[in-house]
């Protein structure tokens, strides 16, 4: 139906669940690290200040086991986790024998305290909104506390250690043929790839930086899936400066592509906040307006849609972002003017809803987007029109059916803040975030064209067919009951 704009809109509004811990926000990687779990705290701040929470069903997430977790990681790097947290005291500044990537000489994912449980919070979101997709209790469902696209089948990288977006749609297959994975972080989305490099029953799309150093140094065109997965990896190569412009002259027509020839079931949309204008590690151009259409764009699909979180590291812009998107997925008209909320003084001077782009040059000319999108529908042209994938009936969901979809919860209350105690220190190392983030001596070229290359040798692990991904082994489990960790109580606040 026309919306008043003469726009092509929905056909109606979307039922959104949207999962969302108050203990998340205390989890600390440290006073340099770019990765602050508090821009999710800070996100879930304006959306109750905008009124949001009303219009949506918010629900808890639970924490996701050990034994979902080994869906597809390796039992010795889940239990590793594990010990990470529970020993952590007399982990530190010790070399175990095998690290996998985590908290001595790793200084992009350190073992911070509390770590295990950040992972089970942050993956109990994603499964839990996979779950609610699966039996149709929601059209969307929302997790800005996933998105950790970088995570690997035995190890951790760039700020990620389980990936719950690649356990999320393993808990998707389960009831569709057509999974699609659409990447919009910054970075390449290495690890969902990955992941899905041999299989028909994923298609992974990443948009992202590519010059053969930047993080992760994967993601060139060429890189097209192998065996019964060749053409259904698509990597979209971008160069710096990319503004909201160029972004939708190559977005929306490879994707309109992509779903015309896949014809996915279910879709999951990583919307990595790190391609915004200004992001402390990123070097893209998008405002929240240019990187919120591509997620209107995806849900104009009508297909059952999960929108995660991923990178974003300049973290008033995060909150935007994410705020905006959460009213996108709502149909949802917001004031570009803020409303008063607990982080108010975050968004000085202009105290604005909406991040413009800044006058970066953009290093991708027309003709340049062009060759990209052309090779991408050649590769495309080699897909059978919508594959016939074999489908076995659907196996048992993860858990037990009383508390799988999250636990409904008051936390959309306005009334129930973080607590005074926990706030105050908050608000005590505000000053030193917001230096740092404003481009200061701290402004941590970690993520910037100096990481080293890392080339796929041959093929990659296929680690999706050892996880099961299209096998439908999946155990009948029974829930681990563990309640999430109050703010209150929660011993993992700043230092
Ligand atoms: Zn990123």
């Amino acid at each position: 139906m026309p919306n008043s704009k003469g726009a092509v809109r929905d056909d109606s509004r979307k039922t959104v669940s949207y999962f969302y811990d108050a203990a998340i926000g205390n989890f600390y990687y440290g006073i340099h690290h770019p990765m602050k779990p508090h821009r999710i705290r800070l996100t879930h701040s304006l959306i109750l200040a905008y009124g949001l929470y009303r219009q949506m069903n918010v629900y808890r997430p639970r924490t996701a086991s050990s034994l979902e977790m080994t869906r597809f990681h390796a039992h010795d790097y889940i239990s590793f986790l594990k010990r990470v947290q529970a020993d952590n005291e007399k982990f530190i500044g010790k070399v175990p024998s095998r690290n996998f990537n985590v908290g001595y000489s790793a200084e992009d994912c350190p073992a911070f305290e509390g770590l295990y449980k950040f992972c089970q919070l942050s993956t109990g979101g994603s499964i839990s909104g996979a779950l609610q997709l699966n039996t149709k209790m929601a059209d969307i469902a929302i997790n800005w506390a996933g998105g950790l696209h970088h995570a690997k089948k035995a190890e951790a990288s760039g700020f990620c250690y389980v990936n719950d977006i690649v356990l999320a749609i393993l808990e998707l297959l389960k009831h569709h043929q057509r999974v699609l994975y659409v990447d919009i972080d910054v970075h390449h989305g290495d690890g969902v790839e990955e992941a899905f490099f041999t299989t028909d029953r994923v298609m992974t799309v990443s948009f992202h930086k590519y010059n053969g150093t930047f993080f992760p140094g994967t993601g060139h065109m060429n890189d097209i899936g192998v065996d019964r997965g060749k053409y259904y990896s698509v990597n979209v190569p971008l160069h710096d400066g990319i503004d909201d412009a160029s972004y939708a002259l190559i977005f929306e027509p490879v994707m309109e592509k992509v779903v015309q020839f896949y014809d996915p079931q279910a879709i999951v949309l990583q919307c990595g906040a790190d391609s915004l204008a200004g992001d402390r590690l990123g070097c893209f151009n998008l405002s929240t307006v240019g990187h919120g259409k591509c997620v209107a764009y995806m849900k104009r699909f009508n297909r059952p849609l999960l929108l995660l979180g991923g990178g974003g590291y300049t973290i008033r812009n995060v909150a935007r972002c994410w705020t905006n998107e959460t009213a996108v997925a709502l149909d949802a008209e917001i004031s570009d003017s803020l409303p008063y909320s607990d982080y108010f003084e975050y968004y000085s001077p202009d105290y604005e809803l909406h991040v413009r782009g800044s006058n970066q040059t953009n290093q991708n000319s027309p003709e340049y987007l062009e060759g990209v999108k052309h090779r991408v529908f050649e590769n495309l042209r080699h897909l059978p029109f919508c594959p016939s994938v074999q489908f076995h009936p659907a196996p048992d969901d993860s858990y037990d059916m009383i508390d799988e979809y999250g636990i409904a919860i008051d936390t959309a209350d306005p009334d129930i803040r973080i607590p005074k105690p926990v706030k105050d220190r908050i608000r005590e190392s505000l000053v030193d975030i917001l230096d740092r983030e404003e481009g200061g001596a701290l402004s941590c070229n970690r993520n910037r064209d100096v990481a080293p290359p890392i080339c796929r040798n041959g093929l990659p692990v296929s680690s999706v067919r050892q996880a099961g991904g299209s096998k439908n082994v999946a155990p009948h489990l029974t829930l681990a009951n563990g309640q999430p960790v109050a703010a209150s109580k929660d011993p993992y606040a700043f230092d």
